[in-house]
């Protein structure tokens, strides 16, 4: 779909599967789709649907047992990550590739020293001096907008909200000029004032440094926000793929047309609220066909037993649809 030299990650057949005692848990079922250098890939779609597996699965960091990655390919810098030993890994992990979490506790040591945790990072990617390393964690403090970072580089976790501790971690994560960020949830835990304060961060970030972003959400309101491009995943699958503007003006997709239809701005005044009907279904029972078929509006009976091909429509715009599979293109 891209230019080669446009792209930072490219994952390409995923297949990411947890044996559990109720059977084998599709979450991550062949998904391909590249992350392009400078620009923002939102993966979106509700919660269940494959979408932190997948980035968990691009550092590695699968709980294996149960969670295995059974196929695929995670392309960076000319080397499948798939193949690397784990010392390897854990050099790029962080490094060239960092994440952050909705929960930036779950990145931060409580006992110790928010600059120590920065400082720590530094060291151990960039091999400075601790002074070098000091100044560092306070300019990069600084970057991301923390009032007073000589200050503030003293404070424990627990001294600051919700918001400085996002920009701390992404401090954190940009410690080593990752070339990749990947974000999960970043401002789900946050109110929307500060949610638009750290999704201009980022952009602002991306914009100094060039790195790619691949941002996990749920919100369509965040994708329109600061995603280039994005992917749309239910029940493991990659369903559509579209430039943001592109998929916004028109989705092709049921599922994303029940998505955007949902959305409280798209609801006239009074309306009931819509939502898609049904659930989404456990990953160990993903019905036969098109996943979607048990939900959709718009199911033939093909749907039932043929699972629909991904195809492009138009340039950079495909969908796994049946409605759209006449004429399509394969990727
Ligand atoms: Fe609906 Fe069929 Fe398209 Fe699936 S393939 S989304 S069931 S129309």
């Amino acid at each position: 779909m891209l230019n080669q030299d446009h792209i930072a990650l490219s994952i390409r057949n995923l297949r990411t599967w947890f044996h559990t005692d109720q059977g084998i848990a599709r979450a991550v079922d062949d998904v391909s789709f590249d992350v392009p250098t400078g620009k923002t890939l939102a993966v979106v779609g509700e919660s269940g649907c494959g979408k932190s597996v997948t980035a968990l699965s691009i550092l590695r960091l699968v709980p294996t047992p149960p969670g295995r990655i059974e196929g695929g390919e995670i392309l960076f810098g000319g080397q499948d990550l798939l193949e690397l030993p784990l010392g390897e890994m854990r050099a790029i992990r962080g490094n060239d590739i960092s994440m952050i979490f909705q929960e930036p506790m779950t990145s931060m040591n409580p006992v110790f020293r928010v600059g120590g945790q920065i400082m720590a990072a530094i060291r151990l990617h960039r091999g400075l001096s601790k002074d070098e390393a000091r100044r560092e964690a306070i300019a990069l403090l600084d970057r991301v907008g923390i009032p007073a970072p000589e200050l503030r580089v003293n404070d424990y976790p627990h001294h600051m909200s919700g918001g400085m501790l996002q920009r701390v971690m992404i401090a954190l994560a940009l410690a080593c000029g990752p070339k990749v960020l990947i974000a999960d949830e970043p401002t789900t835990a946050l109110d929307v004032t500060i949610q638009a304060q750290i999704l201009d961060l980022l952009k602002t970030l991306q914009k100094d440094t060039g790195m790619a972003i691949m941002l996990i959400t749920h919100d369509l309101g965040v994708v329109a926000e600061v995603a280039d491009e994005v992917v749309v995943m239910y029940a493991g699958k990659k369903v559509e793929q579209a430039p943001v503007n592109r998929l916004f003006a028109a989705p092709r997709h049921p599922y994303t047309q029940g998505l955007f239809a949902s959305l409280p701005a798209t609801q006239q005044p009074g309306a009931r609220l819509h939502t898609i009907d049904g659930n989404v279904p456990a990953a160990t029972d993903f019905p036969r066909g098109c996943r979607f078929h048990p939900r959709c509006p718009k199911a033939m009976a093909r749907c039932r037993d043929e699972e629909p091909p991904f195809r492009i429509l138009e340039e950079r715009h495909g969908t796994a649809c049946w409605l759209h599979a006449e004429g399509g293109m394969a990727p």
